[in-house]
């Protein structure tokens, strides 16, 4: 019953294989497989990565495998060496001023280490971490600017996109984790196998014998654990939703009015809740006795059991065997066993960390097709503009529009109306380029627009669609969709732009004029805009450039009749040399324009002027005399 929205993607590890798996629509039921990664990918991602992190942030990866390093050193220096010196300085009743020389080295380099910490902890990493985000986020959005519309309307492009944008903090961050597990504890397993091959070989065998059990054990343990994860997802997604339906203000009026939607939401966070600790029941028998032969039998009562019977073997029968070395052999199997373990743990996160790796990798190597072909500059003034027998769908098989030709000649009011579907916005998204036709082609100033340099294209037209958008920026921002250079003429012109929109700033509310915060978001004092205030924000950025073709979609739909005559007014005034493409669907509002094209079914199906298509007598006249119709009835009211 609860809304959802939210995918869960997870991992399944074998032994050559690392897949990516989509958990969808909370019911846990259908796992998708999204991608499969042999190892070979797996390091050829951790190595883009890598690549990567040096490239934009050189000083902080060395600093960062630097301090990782160096804790493994130092524990080996400080828990193994260390110790293992001092003791056999005391059993060779050595001076007390050798261990006091020994003391006194580990002290000054211990005191050393924490500074170079401190530095690497308050001040290396947070901002070394940042610089990283920032890269890689960075070049999302690039791409997200340059890559065609038509990926937005893909379900796997935007699947990818989304992982991506969610994902990439998480992915530096394990990426850094693993980094500091895996090539650091490999350097103190180095430095721990080393010595103690010098010390005492033979204990190596018993590290050999004693490893493969306890990997099995770990390895049981962390597939028992992801099983139970697997189980709990759909649970905590529903959870989650039932939780976000109660903190987010878009239901609180909704839940108030209805009650009892209230209490199923609640009954359902109590099952779902329930659910969840069924599993957990489910597997925590399991687990905790993978846990208890792991940390307890295995690594108490085996390990270290095998490990002391052997070495005290060694010592007390064989008498091949010093106390210290014994403390100290002892010492390096517990490290090194440790390390292996926790290295081979870490592998797991390095499988998932390259599966939305490659993801990210695969967004940031999307090619946009929708190019410059070539690099003309758009000719000054207006323009003709020309569609020549137009084909397009969005989807292969779909056609939306079909053999749609027509001429807008500089300066002219064109209208384009229709009913809903029929193809009019699609239309003019074409004429901005943020679509390619599939057949035919569109002129403007005689020129192929694909030939144009695309954003200069895109600029020189101004547009407002019915789905605009108010961002959480000043007004003025709101207004020059740019940035600002502060000065007293880009006030004006934005007051201006306003004005001639018919947005008053004479209003309480706005304290701070253009600079007023919109939307509460992020300010306190910030101002929601109605509809029909923000659709004359969103028609002030296109008067605001004055550009010589104007696109409207619907530019008055949220305004009332009076403020919408008022408008079309001054439209056609601060318009009156500029072309101008109208769509409306009330036809009161184009029935000045040169010319309207009528839209049915993708296709243009009658143009004339008003009065010629009311007297020729088809669906434009049909669908004027419905609408007077309903206005009569509208004023009967
Ligand atoms: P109008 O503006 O006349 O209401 P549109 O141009 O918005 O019509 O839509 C024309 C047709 O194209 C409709 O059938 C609509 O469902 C379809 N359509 C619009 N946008 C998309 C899209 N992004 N992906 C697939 N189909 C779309």
């Amino acid at each position: 019953m609860l809304p959802r929205k939210q995918e869960y993607f997870t991992l399944e590890i074998s032994r050559d294989e690392v897949r990516l798996l989509t958990k969808k629509n909370g019911k846990g039921i259908d796992i998708i497989m999204k991608e499969m990664l042999t190892w070979r990918q797996v390091i050829a991602q951790q190595w883009f990565l890598t690549k990567f992190c040096f490239k934009h942030a050189p000083g902080f990866m060395a600093y960062h495998l630097f301090e990782a390093v160096k804790l493994q050193i130092s524990i080996f220096f400080e828990f193994t060496f260390a110790v293992n010196y001092v003791l056999t300085v005391a059993e060779e009743g050595e001076e007390f001023r050798k261990v006091l020389m020994c003391m006194g080295i580990l002290m000054g380099a211990i005191a050393v280490s924490t500074v170079t910490f401190a530095i690497y902890k308050h001040y290396v990493f947070p901002r070394g971490k940042q610089t990283l985000y920032q890269a890689l986020r960075m070049e999302i959005y690039e791409k997200s600017k340059e890559i065609d519309l038509s990926c937005y309307d893909d379900k796997d492009f935007y699947e990818t996109f989304i992982l991506a944008t969610e994902e990439t903090d998480r992915c530096l961050d394990r990426f850094l984790v693993f980094e500091n597990s895996v090539i650091a504890r490999s350097v103190g397993i180095a430095c721990t196998l080393v010595y103690c091959a010098y010390i005492n070989p033979v204990a190596l065998l018993i590290l050999a014998a004693i490893l493969p059990f306890e990997l099995l054990c770990v390895l049981q343990e962390n597939k028992k654990a992801v099983e139970a994860r697997m189980e709990r997802l759909p649970h905590e997604q529903q959870r989650e939703y039932g939780n976000r339906v109660f903190y987010l203000s878009d239901y609180a009026g909704e839940l108030r009015l209805n009650p009892q939607m209230k209490e199923e939401c609640r009954t359902e966070y109590a099952e779902e809740n329930h659910k969840i600790e069924e599993v957990n029941k489910k597997y925590g028998k399991l687990l905790f006795l993978y846990g208890l032969l792991r940390e307890g039998f295995l690594a108490r009562l085996v390990k270290e059991g095998a490990v002391w019977t052997f070495l005290l073997y060694q010592m007390l029968v064989l008498r091949v065997l010093s106390g210290a070395q014994l403390v100290t052999s002892r010492s390096c199997i517990w490290r090194a066993s440790n390390n292996i373990e926790v290295v081979i743990l870490s592998f797991r996160t390095v499988a998932e960390n390259s599966a939305y790796i490659y993801r990210i990798r695969e967004f940031l190597q999307m090619e946009p097709t929708i190019v410059s072909r070539g690099e003309k500059p758009v000719p000054e003034g207006s323009g003709s503009l020309s569609v020549e027998h137009v084909d397009f769908g969005y989807l292969p098989g779909q056609q939306v529009l079909r053999d749609v030709t027509l001429t807008i000649e500089p300066g002219q009011k064109i209208a384009l109306v229709g009913y809903n579907g029929s193809g009019k916005t699609t239309l003019v998204k074409l004429l901005l380029r943020l679509y390619d036709p599939d057949g035919g082609r569109i002129c403007y100033h005689g020129m192929d627009i694909r030939n144009y340099q695309i954003m200069a294209y895109r600029r020189s037209i101004g547009s407002v669609f019915q789905d605009f958008k108010i961002y959480a920026a000043s007004l003025k921002e709101n207004v020059l969709m740019d940035v600002e250079n502060g000065s007293r003429e880009e006030n004006y012109l934005v007051e201006r732009a306003l004005y001639d929109a018919h947005f008053t700033l004479e209003n309480n509310r706005l304290s701070y004029q253009i600079e007023t915060p919109l939307t509460t978001e992020f300010e306190k004092d910030g101002v929601n805009l109605s509809g029909g205030e923000a659709q004359k924000v969103a028609i002030a950025r296109t008067l605001y450039r004055r550009q010589n073709l104007i696109i409207m979609d619907e530019p008055s739909s949220a305004l009332d009749p009076l403020a919408e005559y008022r408008l079309n007014q001054e439209l056609n005034e601060i318009a009156k040399d500029k072309t101008v493409i109208f769509i409306s669907h009330r036809l009161s509002t184009v029935r000045d324009a040169d010319c309207i094209y009528m839209m049915e079914n993708g296709r243009i199906v009658e143009s004339g002027t008003h009065g010629e298509l009311l007297a020729r007598g088809g669906k434009y006249a049909a669908m004027w005399k419905i609408q007077a119709g309903l206005y009569q009835s509208e004023k009967c009211f």
